[in-house]
């Protein structure tokens, strides 16, 4: 997605040699403008598939996700929410995430009522880059016995593992870019 380049190349900041920063636009100021193109371009890559639902991962991918949602005919989103311990509790599906960013492990929940057996679903996100979100996302949708339909991610970091990971798995995965290096400068892969 050309104009993405453009403005991570514009207005973002790495971080050390493995993170960007966009909070210009997508992680703590919204670009709403911007947010419809990124949602259009999801829907074109999804624009064959049967999608009920949308699950992302609370906070950044909510903005995210209701905007598509509207290219989708306004589908339900719903947001794994993250906590720093579960109690059990059979009323969740519950899965463990490993943050590299903050070097912490939590656990993420979704309340079995909004998740349903057989139900068609699109995981979004913001960045991917060990993948440990989207697959404790993946887990969630596959205790619920749902479908996952596929995964669509705003910035792919290919030089972590989490892309590889996805892929070798099975599962349909679209980024809207993918950096190859954040050494100095953001590179991409074309
Ligand atoms: P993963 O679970 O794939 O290792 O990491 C993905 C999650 O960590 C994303 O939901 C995102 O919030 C955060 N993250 C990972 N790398 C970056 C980065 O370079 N920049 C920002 N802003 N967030 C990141």
């Amino acid at each position: 997605m050309k104009s993405l380049k453009s403005k991570i190349l514009k207005e973002g900041i790495i971080k050390g040699n493995n993170v960007l920063k966009v909070d210009n636009f997508l992680n703590h100021q919204l670009d709403i403008e911007f947010l419809n193109d990124i949602g259009k371009e999801i829907k074109e890559r999804f624009k064959d598939y049967k999608i009920d639902k949308i699950l992302t991962i609370e906070a950044s991918g909510i903005a995210i996700a209701a905007i598509a949602s509207q290219y989708f005919g306004n589908i339900p989103v719903v947001f794994a929410k993250k906590v720093k311990s579960l109690n059990l509790d059979d009323s969740i599906y519950s899965s463990k995430v490993f943050s590299y960013t903050k070097n912490i492990e939590y656990d993420v929940m979704v309340s079995k009522r909004y998740i349903n057996e057989k139900e068609n679903i699109l995981i979004i996100d913001d960045f991917l880059a060990n993948g440990q979100a989207v697959l404790a996302l993946i887990d969630i949708i596959e205790k619920a016995k749902a479908n996952v339909v596929g995964i669509s991610i705003v910035i792919e970091k290919s030089f972590q593992n989490g892309a590889k990971n996805i892929i070798n798995k099975g599962y349909k995965l679209e980024s809207l870019v993918k950096i190859k290096s954040l050494d100095g400068k953001v590179e991409f892969i074309e």
